[in-house]
């Protein structure tokens, strides 16, 4: 390879590298497991005991937080500086959540949340994750749903009326 060739090559590769690091998917298959004295921040419930419905998180320094279900860590990332003081949002590096079909961790970015249907988790009604816009829409149809939303659309007023129970259809 010639020398100027390797210089472009080395710097595309340095460039792709950055760009998995700053925005890329951060797990790559090795999710975070929770331990037996793993504590959910939100509601303090152990978070071994809902495999099914586990959720988390880990921040810029290497934190690794563990939720007991999507509610709790939606309700958490909404409130980081609460929860995590001295952190912000912004330090968050990798979210993940438990498919609901699966029961696998999945990165959050990679699943939509369908809200207001009648499953309840380890917290009462929750927003349920699935892998793939199919899957979600027979999910929302089979459960009742009110409607379907990526990470970033789930807002802190919808997932305050999803914490106090107002989505629920009835
Ligand atoms: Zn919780």
């Amino acid at each position: 390879m010639e020398r100027r060739s390797f210089i472009i090559a080395f710097g595309g590769l340095c460039g792709l590298l950055w760009l998995f690091a700053a925005h890329g998917p951060s797990f790559a298959g090795e999710f975070p497991k929770p331990g037996k004295d793993d504590r959910c921040p939100v509601c303090g419930m152990f978070v071994y005991k809902y495999p099914k419905w586990a959720a988390g998180f880990v921040l810029q320094s290497g934190a690794r937080f563990f939720h007991c279900c999507p509610k709790c860590l939606l309700h958490n990332l909404h409130n980081v500086p609460k929860y995590q003081p001295g952190q912000t949002r912004e330090n968050v590096r990798g979210i993940w959540v438990t498919e609901y079909y699966t029961t696998k961790q999945t990165d959050a970015h990679e699943v939509l949340f369908v809200v207001g249907t009648t499953l309840v988790g380890p917290m009462g009604l929750d927003l349920i994750p699935v892998r793939g816009e199919t899957a979600a829409q027979t999910l929302k149809e089979d459960y009742q749903g009110e409607f379907i939303l990526t990470l970033d659309e789930v807002t802190a007023e919808m997932l305050d009326k999803v914490r106090k129970g107002k989505l629920k259809r009835n």
